[in-house]
């Protein structure tokens, strides 16, 4: 049976899902995106989406700095994205792509001049980085600008930024990096917002910091304030709080929560997982699969 994707107002088969050599997104790269996760839940024989409507809310809001606001609704998004769910009936977690692009010609940038479309799909995804603990390192690179192009979106574009960042830090043997803005304070992962623990408090770089504003973060400073108690910071960090934390991990929807327990060949706390991280992540992951009903109006369950 052939993979049914969202394409042209339709639901086709993938071959069928093609684009020109002139579309304006592939020249320029005016796309945004969201990577939304759904959760198999073999008991209930149904997909648990994480937080489907807070990720099409932050497209939506976004959309309108780049001219590129699409006339399907957010309750259109949603229930497009149930249908391709439903017309694959998937029975493993699968990570789910919605890209909105500007579609026409035009031989120039021009965001007003040419139509915005959107493509919904789904693609097998188990973990997308190890969650047992990573080695990162800071990146000599420096993240984008909300001046140059706004990290708040995930801008098709922008991901250049990250490639490089990644690719090097890869090619170099780490697992994964930590991006610094412009003046040189803690940014984020490559695809991952980063948080530590330090004298008990759980801290993570404001949204001024040029990160994206992650829904797993906010999930995060949502559990670590309810479920454990803890006192959060939203702050400017400096490079070297990083070398001197107790803990650090990252979040994110691909990354989930992600221990990590080695920065520039330097442990990590102790070099273990740290306690508050683990019980995050354990929280973490019940929440996601809809294991604690306090939580369950972020799974958006969808019988397969
Ligand atoms: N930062 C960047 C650059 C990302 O691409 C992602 C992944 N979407 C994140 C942070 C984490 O955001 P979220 O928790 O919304 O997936």
């Amino acid at each position: 049976m052939s993979e049914i994707v969202y394409f042209n107002d339709q639901y086709v088969p993938l071959e069928e899902a093609n684009l020109g050599i002139k579309t304006h997104a592939f020249l320029y790269g005016t796309s945004l995106f969201e990577g939304i996760r759904g959760y198999w839940l073999p008991e209930e024989k149904s997909i648990s989406i994480f937080r489907l409507k807070e990720h099409y809310q932050r497209i939506l809001a976004n959309s309108r700095i780049f001219m590129m606001t699409p006339k399907d609704t957010l309750d259109d998004l949603i229930e497009q994205t149930m249908e391709v769910i439903r017309r694959n009936a998937p029975k493993q977690d699968v990570y789910i792509r919605m890209t909105l692009y500007k579609t026409g010609v035009n031989i120039g940038p021009f965001l007003d001049k040419v139509e915005t479309t959107h493509t919904i799909w789904t693609h097998p995804l188990g973990n997308y980085v190890n969650i047992d603990g990573l080695h990162v390192t800071v990146s000599s690179w420096r993240r984008v600008d909300d001046n140059a192009i706004p990290p708040c979106a995930k801008t098709g574009g922008s991901y250049m930024n990250t490639a490089v960042m990644i690719t090097d830090a890869k090619r170099q043997g780490f697992d994964e990096l930590i991006s610094l803005t412009q003046d040189g304070h803690v940014s984020e992962g490559s695809a991952m917002n980063v948080f530590m623990v330090r004298k008990g408090k759980l801290v993570t770089p404001a949204i001024t910091e040029n990160i994206l504003e992650g829904v797993t973060r906010d999930c995060i400073l949502t559990l670590a304030k309810n479920e454990l108690g803890l006192e959060v910071e939203e702050r400017q960090v400096n490079r070297t709080e990083l070398y001197r934390a107790d803990e650090l991990f990252f979040t994110g929807t691909a990354a989930q929560v992600a221990p990590i327990t080695k920065i520039d060949t330097r442990p990590v706390g102790t070099g273990q997982v740290g306690e508050v991280t683990a019980a995050l992540q354990k929280i973490y992951f019940d929440v996601v699969k809809n294991k604690n009903p306090r939580y369950s109006d972020w799974c958006t369950l969808v019988p397969v």
